[in-house]
């Protein structure tokens, strides 16, 4: 677990980005998120990290560098867009189960022709991708639980 100070009162907290127990502060925006992992122990060590909390609690501010700040702040949003990507992708997935689900229906309780003949195209077509799809939701699920 990560151990960070919150960048607002300077009280110790687990995980940089959680809400403060103390002052019930979280950090919001992309700044402030960027100083508060630079004060946690990924970026301090722990006496480094004691040495500003103080500093923090008896008011004195705090400078941080302009530079690594927008830095991991760009980070951040990369990792923000990477989240939304992901559940695109998940969103893709169900819309792929619905849709079997859909021709499955069609093909077993339908008795027009046409239409069986047109669902059992489409989903031929779509079937491929959608399992490519599925084995690398379940492969990366399955590798987040191994590692
Ligand atoms: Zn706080």
């Amino acid at each position: 677990m990560t151990k960070a100070v919150c960048i607002y009162c300077g009280e110790n907290k687990l995980g940089a980005l959680v809400p403060c127990v103390a002052c019930k502060t979280a950090p919001d925006t992309k700044i402030d998120r960027a100083k508060s992992i630079l004060l946690s122990d990924h970026c301090l060590s722990v006496s480094e990290l004691n040495f500003r909390a103080v500093r923090i609690r008896n008011g004195e501010s705090l400078e941080f560098e302009e530079e690594q700040v927008a830095a991991f702040a760009d980070a951040l949003m990369d990792q923000s867009s990477l989240h939304a990507a992901n559940r695109a992708i998940h969103f893709i997935a169900i819309g792929f189960a619905a849709w079997l689900f859909v021709a499955i229906v069609v093909l077993v309780y339908v008795d027009i022709d046409w239409v069986k003949g047109l669902t059992f195209g489409l989903l031929a077509v779509s079937i491929l991708p959608a399992i490519a799809l599925w084995m690398d939701i379940l492969g990366n699920f399955l590798r987040r639980f191994r590692s």
